[in-house]
């Protein structure tokens, strides 16, 4: 399964980096970093966003399927940077060619995985082929498949993060998505005491922020809006 490596670029202090920032405008002391910690959290429970957009995150996110990558590619609020694995430069004639993700709806059934995997072994050995036979890598990944695993390296800011969980930890969201960022939730808790706090307070559906579901097709999880 995929893997989130924190980078050591991220913010390791997010909220007291918020309440320096914050106290900057506001003239306060700066040099206090429990002061800090206190406005950044004020900062945060009043609502003042554009704090947020000072806290950076840079991760390796590797495993996951093209699928989510480019469903990840979507969130463009803070104009994020992503760099992704190169289909010109990684030779899939080398090895077993490429890796794929196999959703459960898939691998629980042994007659329809049996299909499955010999889709991706038949699509495996024809890329394989095509770059033995003269066509450049870059032309025969062409066939790869949207389940094929990837890797990207993100830069992104707090906010973006927070605006992400909230549509991406919705029961409407594609479960490997949701499994991300999960994912993503587990390592940056991992990061930092700072980090847990803002995860378990602030990464969570929409629903869970307005108190009710604004879905069409709600799981029931929030009352719909009357
Ligand atoms: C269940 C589900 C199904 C989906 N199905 C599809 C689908 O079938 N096809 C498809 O193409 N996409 C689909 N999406 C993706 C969806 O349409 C959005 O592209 C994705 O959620 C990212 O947009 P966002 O507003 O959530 O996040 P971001 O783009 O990160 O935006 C976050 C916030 O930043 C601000 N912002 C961002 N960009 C701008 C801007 N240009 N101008 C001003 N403010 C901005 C807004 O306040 C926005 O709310 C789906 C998403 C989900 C969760």
């Amino acid at each position: 399964m995929g893997t989130i490596t924190i980078l050591p670029e991220t913010t390791k202090n997010p909220i007291t980096l918020m309440g320096m920032r914050a106290g900057t405008c506001w003239n306060a002391n700066i040099t206090d970093n429990e002061k800090n910690y206190k406005r950044g959290l004020d900062c945060i429970k009043s609502g003042h966003g554009r704090v947020m957009e000072f806290v950076n995150v840079e991760m390796i996110i590797d495993g996951y399927s093209a699928k989510i990558l480019r469903e990840y590619y979507t969130h463009i609020g803070g104009s994020p940077s992503r760099l992704q694995a190169s289909t010109r430069y990684i030779d899939y004639s080398k090895g077993n060619g490429f890796d794929y993700v196999t959703p459960q709806s898939i691998s629980k059934d042994e007659d329809v995985a049996a299909t499955w995997h010999s889709v991706m072994r038949y699509v495996n050995t024809n890329i394989q082929h095509l770059i033995n036979n003269g066509v450049p890598i870059e032309d025969a990944t062409m066939l790869l498949p949207l389940a094929y695993s990837s890797k990207m390296v993100d830069k992104r800011n707090l906010r973006s993060l927070v605006d992400m969980s909230r549509v991406r930890t919705c029961s409407r969201a594609y479960h490997e998505y949701r499994k991300m960022f999960n994912d993503i939730c587990n390592a940056l808790r991992e990061y930092s005491d700072e980090w847990k706090w803002i995860v378990d307070n602030l990464f969570h559906a929409k629903c869970e922020e307005v108190g009710y579901c604004t879905e069409s097709k709600s799981c029931g999880r929030r009352p719909k809006r009357q």
